[in-house]
């Protein structure tokens, strides 16, 4: 089930186009079992959804940028290819997201609740920037890079670093299942939302409404949600 929205009211990435994306039985349902801040394993994917990927890698506006993120093995999301929307590898620690760069996939990691990473570090001859919109009250999505979102440059030489947020985040880089940012709060409202009144044919409403918005218009992609067949 997706959820789109044309402008949306999120602090963070800012008056762009949104998306959400949930299973019918159950939230998570489009999350990999994998993913190690989700709180419902069992109730994940176990795949990743090929049609409805292939639909997200083409859902970029006329003349604009689109982005997402997805917490299944970096091996199995698609490299980044000019005019497609940018797939960044969700990794659960520095390890696995210097692994995915490797192998040519921009990734981002989810950092421990309370961490430093404003100056930025250096490991194993990979830079890890933290995301700006975390650094400067009022930075969104829009203004990131000069207009060029750091999370829709598919071809970067860093990993983009989020601090652990939300009720959860006690859980970020333990070995506790859990601490998924979407899991409380008006993302978690939005997001149980859409099991309910969203649109069933996900890959065929998702390039729709990416050809419905405006030439040159930021869309961010699951705001909450993968791109995982759910059962
Ligand atoms: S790095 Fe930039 S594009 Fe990515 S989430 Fe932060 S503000 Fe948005």
């Amino acid at each position: 089930m997706l959820k789109t929205v044309q402008v949306s009211s999120n602090k963070k990435t800012g008056p762009i186009a949104v998306t959400y994306r949930a299973g019918v039985r159950d939230t998570y349902g489009t999350c990999p079992k994998t993913c190690g801040l989700n709180p419902a394993p069992d109730a994940g994917a176990d795949t990743i959804d090929q049609e409805y990927m292939v639909a997200v890698l083409k859902a970029v506006p006329r003349n604009g940028q689109a982005w997402t993120y997805s917490h299944f093995p970096a091996e199995q999301l698609p490299a980044p290819m000019p005019g497609q929307t940018v797939i960044n590898a969700s990794c659960d620690d520095m390890d696995s997201a210097v692994d995915a760069m490797a192998i040519g996939r921009p990734a981002v990691v989810a950092a421990p609740l309370g961490t430093d990473w404003s100056g930025g570090i250096e490991y194993r001859g990979v830079k890890f920037v933290q995301c700006p919109a975390e650094l400067s009250e009022g930075f969104t999505c829009m203004q990131c890079g000069g207009g060029r979102p750091l999370c829709a440059q598919g071809k970067r030489d860093y990993v983009i670093v989020f601090v652990a947020h939300g009720t959860g985040a006690k859980k970020v880089g333990t070995d506790c299942a859990g601490g998924c940012y979407a899991a409380q709060g008006p993302t978690a409202i939005q997001w149980h939302g859409t099991r309910k009144t969203g649109t069933a044919n996900d890959a065929a409403a998702l390039v729709a409404f990416a050809k419905s918005l405006p030439p040159g218009s930021m869309l961010r992609h699951h705001v909450a949600g993968d791109i995982g067949r759910a059962r």
